[in-house]
């Protein structure tokens, strides 16, 4: 669902040699309904679109034209919002992208990485909302907060008090017409709309715990300051953190380089979830944004305070991989 937009097509890109999945439906506004996919959206990435997926007619964003056991959604949120639910109630599985339902508490708001156990959630789901036949939805988390949130798992045993985070956001976060090139080019922009009540809500519900019947939030506070600048991918994020055990940069860098989420072996996930830089100019986004095929999070300049820089690929780990890796859990936990 969005499937001619910027995440739609890195969903696309994701799938469509996906080892596990077979794309059978492409989802998106009435203005896109009925025409080929080619003729519907403009292929803007440098992987190639492949011919059989250029050949197939588009479909209104409506449960009983999609032929689907799970869903991805990368709707715009008002959209998703009623969209969303009618797949889970018709029986279909929803990986949402949005954040029309990440904070909703029987919603799960995953990262593999950190909350994989959250998603015991989806029985209580299904049993308050009356969904019978197999539908739920899982959520992923904003592109500026998986950045940091995985970061500051292995931190979690420290005793996490405060994080402030200043974010540098690619334009590619906006969608293709979302920020003017006159408007970010040779310049920063120190605002985005809805962006930092996003992140400082959102890491606390994933580093959170589940009680069998909710998620009892991490009693950490964020507080955020968003700032879009021209780069095309990747965003950078710089991080203050403040724990109760006050351990050191070394310690911190320790405990970021044993994190081991031991998932197994899902097809997107990166080799290394979280890769150290130990060079004081890095990670940058056009060097780094697509390590671990733009799963992995690079962190460097650990230095006391406790400060660090952590980056990665915003449409990829911070959209549409992000959902697709969800859709791996799913089926390695047998709901799906
Ligand atoms: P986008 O490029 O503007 O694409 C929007 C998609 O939604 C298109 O496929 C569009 O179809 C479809 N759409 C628009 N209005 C619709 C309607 N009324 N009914 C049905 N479909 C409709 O946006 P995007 O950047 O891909 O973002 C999509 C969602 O993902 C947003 O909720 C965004 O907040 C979220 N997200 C984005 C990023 C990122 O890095 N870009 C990261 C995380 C989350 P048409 O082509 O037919 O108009």
């Amino acid at each position: 669902m969005g499937a001619t937009g910027a995440v739609g097509q890195r969903f696309i890109e994701g799938l469509k040699e996906h080892p596990w999945f077979e794309l059978t439906s492409l989802a998106a506004s009435e203005r896109s309904a009925g025409k080929k996919y080619k003729d519907a959206a403009k292929w803007r990435l440098e992987s190639e679109l492949p011919s059989e997926i250029a050949e197939i007619t588009v479909v209104n964003v409506d449960p009983r034209e999609v032929d689907a056991d799970i869903v991805f959604s990368a709707l715009p949120s008002d959209e998703a919002k009623t969209a969303e639910p009618a797949f889970a109630a018709a029986g279909c599985a929803v990986a949402s992208n949005t954040s029309s339902y990440r904070m909703v508490e029987d919603v799960p708001l995953l990262i593999p990485e950190c909350n994989h156990e959250h998603l015991d959630m989806i029985k209580v789901q299904q049993e308050r909302r009356g969904w019978e036949n197999g539908g739920y939805l899982t959520t992923n988390p904003n592109c500026t907060t998986v950045m940091f949130a995985l970061p500051l798992k292995p931190l979690m045993k420290f005793g996490i008090k405060t994080v402030h985070v200043a974010s540098m956001q690619a334009v590619s976060g906006a969608g293709y017409e979302g920020v003017p090139s006159m408007a970010i080019l040779g310049n920063v922009i120190p605002y985005i709309g809805g962006e930092e009540e996003k992140v400082e809500i959102e890491a606390q519900k994933i580093l959170g715990t589940f009680d069998g019947e909710k998620i009892v939030n991490a009693d950490f506070v964020v507080s955020a300051s968003c700032h879009r600048v021209p780069v095309m991918d990747g965003h950078t994020e710089a991080v203050w953190v403040t724990m109760r055990d006050n351990p050191t940069p070394a310690e911190v860098r320790q405990a970021m380089l044993d994190f081991d989420p031991k998932l197994g072996d899902l097809p997107t996930s990166p080799k290394k979830a979280l890769i150290v830089k130990d060079e004081i100019d890095r990670p940058q986004p056009r060097l780094d944004r697509n390590r671990g095929n733009g799963m992995s999070v690079s962190v460097g300049r650990i230095r006391s305070g406790i400060r660090f820089i952590c980056m990665g690929h915003n449409t990829v780990r911070g959209a549409a991989g992000a959902s697709i890796l969800n859709a791996e859990l799913l089926v390695k936990k047998g709901l799906l």
